[in-house]
């Protein structure tokens, strides 16, 4: 930069001008942070050689370098605050250091100085570049987890079968006592209730005297009182359809499509050859396969909690009670060594085995 340049940028000639450093490239993190340091250790950014001292034109273009550096004004022999190169007679204690790329060459300047879009597009170009630097951390740590993860999933596809088989077992053996404990889970968040109809006006006889002070007399003249037997757990176990073997080769199809079979190289190659677009799918894939492992586990083990005698307890109170349509004895066994709840109705029996998988679902996962 000559001096010639001066007067374009509307610099009062009047005044010596002070040096400063060029910077045709945007400067390093280890410039910047030298930088930052020497502004707070001497709180004099005006003394500072390396920054553009001189006055700076206020719709000059900028970029963020660092955010929100506060000076301690206490530190400066006058105990006044900073000169602001874009604003002066302006001062500040809080500003930004930035670097002009058209100017060539960094300063400190006030938050309050520069106009409304100049700092709308450095505070963009901020942001962008904060995004991009994470996403990049995220995937340089998730990405060599890939392989590994994929080892892990196919190893829990036996899992996952047995447990599909379980829950299947459920529904197909015992299809209304799985359909009733669905209505409980979605009427009565799982609270095993019966209702008995006290009074129902439409079949009312003059004579009926009742019970009084029950709830519930409905618009259709039902008053009706509610049993409660308990909440059960499992409450995976009464889903319409549920498919854990479905759940695994989605994060399968998942992981594999951030990495294809790139997932071996190195990655810090692979994320440098990615598009800006590519990058942030990726994140999101991967973030998103990491949210759905933790449902996977989640549920595998809300289904085992189905199995326990505590439910049995609770769902032979609810089945043998005269409000129940359905009628099945409940008891808690063990069969091949697996928890088993046994429903009985006259001289059959329908036994729910829950399964060896069970004991496999406590799997390790690497995390990023
Ligand atoms: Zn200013």
């Amino acid at each position: 930069m000559t001096k010639g340049d001066r007067k374009s940028r509307g610099v009062d000639s009047s005044k010596p001008e002070l040096p400063w450093r060029p910077f045709a490239d945007r400067p390093t993190g280890i410039w910047i942070d030298e930088t930052v340091e020497r502004i707070k250790q001497t709180a004099q950014p005006e003394l500072i050689e390396s920054l553009y001292r001189n006055q700076i034109p206020k719709n000059a273009r900028f970029r963020v370098l660092k955010h929100l550096i506060t000076v301690d004004g206490t530190k400066r022999p006058e105990g006044d605050n900073c000169p602001c190169p874009m604003c002066t007679p302006n001062r500040f204690l809080t500003g930004s250091l930035v670097w002009f790329p058209d100017l060539q060459f960094c300063a400190f300047i006030g938050n309050c100085c520069a106009n409304d879009d100049v700092l709308a597009e450095a505070e963009k170009e901020r942001k962008w570049r904060e995004k991009r630097d994470s996403e990049e951390s995220y995937l340089l740590e998730a990405l060599p987890l890939v392989g590994p993860k994929l080892v892990i999933v196919e190893s829990l596809k036996p899992v996952a079968f047995e447990a599909v088989r379980a829950y299947r077992k459920i529904r197909n053996t015992l299809p209304q006592v799985h359909e009733q404990l669905r209505k409980m889970k979605q009427h009565h968040g799982g609270q095993l209730t019966l209702t008995e109809i006290i009074r129902d006006e439409s079949q009312e006889n003059d004579d009926y005297y009742g019970p009084a002070g029950f709830k519930g007399r409905g618009k259709d003249g039902i008053e009706s009182r509610d049993h409660t037997f308990g909440t059960f757990s499992g409450h995976i176990a009464v889903h319409r359809d549920y498919n854990p073997t479905k759940e695994l080769e989605d994060i399968h199809r998942s992981l594999v499509s951030v990495a294809s079979d790139s997932y071996g190289q190195d990655a810090l190659n692979f994320i440098v050859g990615m598009s800006e677009k590519q990058r942030h799918a990726a994140v999101v894939i991967l973030r998103d396969a990491e949210a759905k492992i933790v449902r996977f586990k989640d549920r595998l083990q809300d289904l085992a909690l189905f199995y326990t005698r505590t439910n049995a307890e609770k769902f032979n109170q609810f089945f043998t009670h005269d409000l129940n349509s359905i009628y099945y004895k409940v008891e808690y066994i063990s069969v091949r060594s697996q928890p088993t709840l046994r429903f009985k109705k006259g001289a059959s029996h329908y036994d729910l085995i829950r399964g060896s998988w069970a004991d496999k679902i406590d799997f390790s996962w690497p995390s990023s």
